[in-house]
């Protein structure tokens, strides 16, 4: 039998289900399992995602295979319908649209009532009795075919249409008459044939042909691959292509279309929500070139409606068992779905949805976790406006994704893209976004639009991305010429400053005060369950006294990394530094030391009280000494004058300390090694600081961590000069402290000689940022300038440094996890380079039998729910784990 590329769907008879995501698209295998619950859907096929595959294969043309399955399908359609594609008396239309496996928002193009010609156009007239409708459909028709399949700019339609309508003193499409319509569509063709070439395709089956062609085309268009670059969404896997029968919103006032959720997407409350257009077509919703009205207005206008999709929304979500998104048809009072899928939301909705679900009895807790984007779950701790800041409110729009941002007017997406590599912070202003502002909304903090609802593109994508938008603002008018905009009748020039909240719809002028949202019970409640999931522990990488609040309260189990050095840079504290540096001997460096361990001992008293019963891991100095050195001949010139020596001394000590390769150079435990006084200074502030506090009764653990130990001989050397300082102090204290000396794993060498160091060492943290550099042979500081090009060509699939090479470093951790605990049973081992917050680095650190991961303060949530997901993902491949617990397919891409 030839190889299946279509299938079918219709109430009679339907050949995929919801399982087929993969083969059928997201759209394709929901209007299947739609159909199959006897849900009203208008009937149709599926052209598989294998097809698109072929197609590109084959030279961006269809195999005979496959158009010989679409021509078969046709005919059941035709069957089905009781109607014939083309026929001059009773002509079928259909709708093609894309639907890839994940939803991609705007990526791919639509074509809608296909099959319309000079002859069918006049049969829909008649069979329907209102010409008007007939030729809007064709007007529509025409315009969407001239830009998806022929590629002729939108706005050069919309431009005509525009004219049509001011000539004719009307605002609304619908006030057009079938004089208007035909003259439209007159015009239209002219455009066609003199941009494009050729004549409009009057043959229905060309126009079918030319449709699928480029629906399988736009999954290569820019915009779609840009997008799933963002996304991370593999390119090899095409999109699939639904052939419906057409069902029209635009019959008058008793049809229409809208997009709903059966949750609110933004804030998770249970309720329906969304838009819906009277007298109207699926893009005129999705486009947001007319503002809908609320879904609720239906149940006053056509109230039978209403309750027919409120039944159809409460049996697809306790079938799905998850917050679906719909898009319906009502043609004169009939209603149809046309699409469902699991619904976008933001980090704060999957939260609440999740929460609630388990509490509705809809799903188990470890399904509401594996429900929850890891990537996406900072966005819930935005910046919101501060309550108390004084603003003054421009104008208000809709609050379409939430979050509060500051920057600078900007207009193009160009623009945005140029000012954010200088760093700047941007607000991008535009009447409407579309898929060619996908990277300007990337670059921008914030998105602010003239029209559109919540399900318009600049929501949807912006909600995707967590950044926050508002649009629909009303009071918003662009000059994009003169690059100025006026709000609430205030008018404001590019790179002026703005405030956007995407969560009320506020505009604020100026930069107005942001302060950080406070966290929600529902927020709480789900953290626990996933504690209660998780074996990984999670430390937080924290080098003050606030920083180690904030991961305390984010969860922190205590702190994986304390970078010395960074408590070194403030301006008192880097002369004194500098003055250990440039000392000429040891006595010399005694004074400096002094002052650097009075300094230091506070902060660790600090850090200590705010960690009290939890463990806090100390490096000691890591940094090449030239770094806190100036560089420049000016700086230079100020300091000598600063610290009273000669400014040829100063130069020359600032040379002598110069390295070709820092990074490999002089640093971590070697510096120990060569200025012992330094790491003598720094153990006693840790144990003089602890002694403090444990004489007051409280709890403290310090754990003093040797960077870049390479050798077994660099740790002992290391750990001797520690401990015989520890036990003095302790001694000196009279007090019991149990403190650990343990080394990074950051070096090759050290990975492979693992069994060695561990003899000596009481605990491991891979420092996975030097041993990706040091594995890779790759800079950390220089890897930017060609590590994009890398990932666009493919030869690295991701940026090393930020997702754990599982394949090469990967296998060094294995080894010396293995070697280490071979060596020493009880050997405590955690990972605290950046790759310690990212979900999928965690769910291998999980699985290669490390205690912990350590990350910035804002990550720990993320890393507590990503150690969850990955116990969950572990069980879950037990055959005695309940089937309801699975992963979700896609629920990881919500966003
Ligand atoms: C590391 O190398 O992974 C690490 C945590 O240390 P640093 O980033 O300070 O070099
Ligand atoms: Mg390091």
């Amino acid at each position: 039998m030839a190889h299946k590329y279509v299938y079918f769907f219709s109430r009679e008879q339907t050949e995929g289900d919801g399982g087929l995501k993969d083969l059928l698209g997201g759209k394709g295998a929901g209007l299947a399992e739609m159909t199959r619950l006897g849900i009203n859907v208008p009937p149709g096929f599926t052209i598989t995602t294998e097809a698109c595959v072929c197609y590109v294969e084959n030279d961006r043309s269809l195999p005979r295979p496959v158009w010989d399955q679409v021509f078969a399908h046709l005919k059941r359609l035709e069957t089905c319908m009781d109607k014939k594609f083309g026929d001059r008396l009773n002509p079928l239309l259909v709708a093609v649209r894309s639907g890839a496996r994940i939803s991609m928002p705007g990526m791919m193009d639509t074509v809608l009532n296909l099959g319309l010609n000079e002859e069918t156009v006049q049969a829909l007239a008649v069979i329907t009795q209102n010409e008007r409708f007939a030729f809007d459909c064709y007007r529509r028709f025409i315009a969407m075919f001239g830009n998806v399949v022929l590629g002729i700019p939108g706005d050069r339609f919309e431009n005509r249409l525009a004219l049509k309508k001011k000539k004719r003193g009307i605002e609304q499409d619908t006030d057009l008459s079938v004089r208007d319509l035909k003259a439209l569509i007159k015009e239209y063709k002219q455009l066609i044939k003199k941009t494009a070439g050729p004549d409009f395709p009057e043959d229905p089956m060309a126009q079918l042909r030319m449709a699928i062609e480029a629906v399988f085309d736009s999954w290569n268009a820019d915009r779609a691959v840009e997008y799933r670059k963002i996304h991370n969404i593999p390119n090899e896997w095409g999109t699939a292509v639904n052939v419906q029968a057409m069902v029209f919103g635009n019959m008058g006032d008793t049809s229409g279309t809208g997009v709903v959720f059966t949750r609110n997407p933004a804030s998770g409350e249970k309720k329906f929500f969304g838009e819906y257009l009277m007298n109207a077509q699926g893009e005129d919703v999705v486009a947001g070139t007319r503002t809908p009205e609320p879904v609720a207005q239906l149940e006053k206008t056509m109230p039978e409606v209403y309750g027919a999709l409120v039944d159809i929304f409460q049996k697809l979500e306790k079938h799905y068992q998850d917050m679906q998104d719909l898009e319906f048809t009502v043609q004169d009072r009939q209603l149809y779905l046309l699409q469902t899928r699991s619904g976008k939301r933001t980090a704060r909705a999957a939260i609440k949805i999740a929460a609630d679900m388990v509490q509705e009895g809809l799903i188990s807790k470890q399904v509401a976790l594996m429900r929850i984007p890891c990537d996406q779950l900072e966005h819930v701790f935005h910046p919101m406006i501060d309550p108390r800041a004084k603003v003054k409110i421009l104008a208000r729009g809709l609050g379409a994704s939430p979050g509060a941002a500051s920057g600078k007017i900007v207009f193009t997406p160009e623009r945005a893209q140029a000012m954010a590599e200088n760093k700047e912070k941007i607000i991008l202003v535009r009447m409407e976004t579309s898929p060619e502002d996908i990277q300007g909304m990337n670059a921008a903090q914030g998105v602010l639009t003239a029209k559109g609802g919540m399900t318009s593109h600049a929501a949807v994508v912006a909600r995707a991305m967590g950044k926050p938008c508002v649009s629909g603002c009303r009071g918003l008018f662009i000059n994009e010429k003169k690059k100025t905009l006026t709000l609430g009748g205030m008018k404001f020039k590019e790179l002026d400053t703005l405030t956007i909240d995407g969560s009320s719809g506020k505009v604020l002028q100026g930069a107005a005060k942001l302060t950080l949202p406070r966290l929600t019970m529902v927020f709480t409640q789900v953290m626990k369950w996933a504690d209660d999931m998780r074996t990984l522990q999670v430390r937080a990488n924290a080098d003050t006294p606030h920083d180690a609040l904030v991961a305390r309260d984010f969860g922190a189990q205590g702190i994986g990394l304390c970078r010395t050095e960074h408590m070194f840079f403030n301006d008192e504290r880097i002369l004194y530094v500098r003055a250990t540096i440039l000392s000429e001997n040891r006595k010399e460096r005694q004074v400096p030391l002094k002052k650097l361990l009075s300094i230091q001992r506070s902060d660790f008293v600090e850090i200590f009280r705010v960690m009290e019963g939890l463990p806090v891991t100390i490096r000691l100095l890591d940094p090449p000494l030239h770094e806190f050195l100036p560089g420049k001949p000016g700086e230079i010139k100020a300091l000598a004058k600063q610290m009273g020596v000669s400014q040829t001394d100063l130069n020359k000590k600032v040379n002598s300390l110069k390295e070709i390769n820092p990074m490999l150079g002089h640093r971590g435990c070697r510096l120990g090694i060569t200025f012992p006084e330094i790491y003598q200074m720094q153990t006693r502030a840790i144990l003089e600081a602890a002694c403090r506090l444990v004489k007051k009764g409280l709890r403290i653990f310090p754990e003093i961590m040797i960077p870049l130990v390479s050798h077994v001989n660099e740790f002992r050397i290391t750990r001797q000069l520690v401990t015989e300082v520890a036990e003095e102090v302790i001694q000196k204290a009279g007090v019991k402290l149990n403190y650990r000396v343990g080394t990074m794993i950051e070096l090759p060498r050290a990975a492979l000689t693992a069994d060695e160091i561990a003899r000596e060492a009481d605990f491991f943290s891979f420092g996975t940022n030097d041993l990706t550099q040091t594995l890779f042979g790759l800079s950390r500081d220089d890897a930017g300038s060609f590590l994009p090009e890398y990932i666009d060509k493919g030869v690295f699939a991701e940026d090393p440094f930020v997702t754990l090479d599982q394949a090469g470093l990967g296998q060094l951790i294995e080894i010396a996890v293995h070697k280490g605990r071979q060596a020493r049973k009880d050997l405590h081992i955690g990972i605290c380079g950046e790759h310690g917050g990212d979900p999928a680095s965690i769910a291998f650190c999980d699985k290669a039998g490390i205690d912990y991961v350590s990350c910035s303060p804002f990550r720990v949530p993320t890393a507590r729910l990503a150690a969850a997901q990955a116990a969950i993902r572990h069980l879950s491949s037990r055959p005695d784990f309940p089937a309801a617990a699975q992963p979700m397919p896609g629920a990881e891409q919500a966003g």
